[in-house]
């Protein structure tokens, strides 16, 4: 690891799963209090292919409240890299918490219209130029699920029955993928409504083989769409946090660990199930929500 990472590890949900199923939790939410969880994973080979080709800038895309955004520009910094964001929607009168953030690490940001964001490929003919290295929207691509899967590479992994996360893009469930074991089981919890694209999208970045291990997608468990939090989420995070002392995310974690407790309150997990939750971090986009929502 890096030298500004942290370690991080597994934490047991005592009773999260029942009576007859175990989970526990890999707290990547500590790596790092920006760069936080998969983002890290994700971001290592495509700011290593940048220097590798002798780039000094790399370019990138996202809305104006992305983790993506934030961490690729901490980052790019990190290695020594100039950063570029493009910026889904018309520039703010002041800019949120996200993009000071990114402003603060260098980056360089350039707002465009929805209609214009759509457009990824004009978009990129005129901001680029020899020295940039382009990394997609929310680093969905080959080099992030390549990285994401060694987010596994920890002793005893291999003793878990189903590997669970919060999907996107669906860059990290395709590295985890990569990494499971055979027989174990990843399942991805979409937090966008009507994601049905997520299928297509995870298969295209696995590896012939890799396309036969056990995978699934959840998909009724967005609360109403991206980054959607209605009291009944942050009733129950908050009860996840007096419980379990977990901390989770409105748009990701907490949404995770909402549709694992109803799918073990409904049976779904075989008894003697082994549940591997994955904390992705994100607890920087709580910072919307009124001071004082959560004790953590
Ligand atoms: C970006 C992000 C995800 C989604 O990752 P994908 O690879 O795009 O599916 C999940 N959790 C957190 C906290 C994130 O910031």
């Amino acid at each position: 690891m890096t030298d500004y990472l942290q370690d991080y590890g597994l934490q047991k949900l005592p009773e999260f799963g029942g009576p007859s199923v175990t989970v526990e939790i890999l707290r990547l939410d500590q790596i790092h209090p920006i760069v936080s969880g998969n983002k890290w994973f994700k971001l290592r080979y495509y700011l290593a292919e940048a220097l590798q080709q002798g780039k000094t800038r790399i370019a990138t895309f996202g809305g104006a409240y992305s983790n993506h955004i934030v961490a690729a520009a901490f980052a790019a910094q990190k290695s020594g890299l100039k950063s570029l964001g493009i910026i889904r929607g018309e520039a703010p009168d002041k800019p949120g918490k996200s993009l000071s953030d990114a402003l603060s690490y260098g980056m360089e940001l350039a707002f465009t219209s929805r209609d214009e964001f759509g457009q990824k490929q004009c978009l990129i003919e005129r901001f680029t130029d020899a020295d940039t290295y382009w990394i997609m929207e929310g680093g969905y691509g080959k080099p992030g699920a390549r990285g994401a899967s060694e987010i596994l590479d920890f002793a005893g992994s291999g003793r878990f029955s189903h590997i669970i996360c919060a999907t996107g893009t669906g860059t990290m469930m395709a590295g985890l993928i990569k990494g499971a074991k055979q027989g174990q089981k990843v399942m991805g919890i979409s937090v966008l409504k009507n994601h049905f694209s997520l299928e297509s999208e995870v298969r295209a970045l696995l590896e012939e083989p890799e396309n036969h291990q056990d995978f699934a997608f959840i998909h009724g468990y967005h609360f109403g769409g991206y980054a959607k939090h209605p009291p009944e989420l942050i009733r129950f995070m908050r009860e996840v946090w007096h419980k379990w002392q977990v901390p989770t995310d409105i748009v990701y974690t907490s949404k995770l660990l909402f549709a694992v407790k109803k799918l073990t309150e409904a049976s779904y997990f075989p008894p003697g199930s082994k549940l591997l939750l994955i904390h992705s971090g994100g607890l920087q986009g709580n910072r919307s929500l009124p001071s004082g929502t959560f004790d953590f």
